[in-house]
């Protein structure tokens, strides 16, 4: 015979506990409107800890979790990369800003477009690392000490093979923003031609 319930003394416990469903049920309520103000304030702690990179990520998951709800975004049962029949699927968002144009793809998919995402991340970063020394050479090139630019248009004419570039080469222009930004940051070191000031 199973056991009575220690609250109401009438229905069975649940398995391995003291409460049946419904008192447990009333248990954990009552728990839970008891300690009300300590849940919260955790629940806030937790959520000014996170990064601006995880708010904007929990807003635009909510933004669409609301829209599924709302059943403006319609759930798919097949991963949506090309030939690919998986069913277990989560919503991918591309971009941030637009929560509610998604792709619905499998785990393994979610990994590739993951992987895709950061790879455009890091050459746009290296975009917006090149524009910044493009824009500062053309600020301090000119700026210069005339020795520093002599030296600087002299390992910039270097081209492979002991071959001396035209000021024209694309070689020789990227050859010269690689050294001043070299020179920039205090990496740029000609014997001789740079020692002494
Ligand atoms: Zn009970
Ligand atoms: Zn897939």
């Amino acid at each position: 015979m199973t056991p009575k319930c220690t609250r109401c003394r009438t229905n069975p416990r649940l398995a391995r506990q003291r409460y049946c469903r419904s008192c447990a049920t009333a248990y954990n309520r009552e728990w839970r409107e008891k300690n009300r103000p300590a849940i919260n304030k955790r629940r806030c702690e937790a959520a000014e800890k996170r990064s601006s990179g995880q708010k904007a990520r929990d807003k635009a998951r909510s933004a669409l979790a609301m829209a599924i709800r709302r059943g403006a975004v319609k759930r798919l049962s097949v991963c949506e990369a090309p030939e690919c029949l998986e069913t277990a699927l989560f919503a991918w968002i591309a971009d941030l800003g637009r929560p509610r144009e998604i792709e619905w793809v499998c785990r393994e998919h979610r990994e590739i477009r993951r992987a895709e995402l950061s790879e455009a991340q890091a050459a746009a970063a290296r975009r917006a690392a090149l524009a910044e020394v493009r824009s500062a050479f053309d600020v301090g090139f000119a700026a210069l000490p005339e020795r520093v630019q002599t030296a600087l248009r002299e390992y910039a004419a270097k081209g492979p093979a002991g071959i001396t570039l035209s000021v024209e080469a694309p070689l020789y222009k990227s050859n010269l923003l690689r050294a001043f930004e070299a020179y920039r940051s205090g990496r740029f070191v000609t014997p001789g031609s740079l020692s002494g000031s």
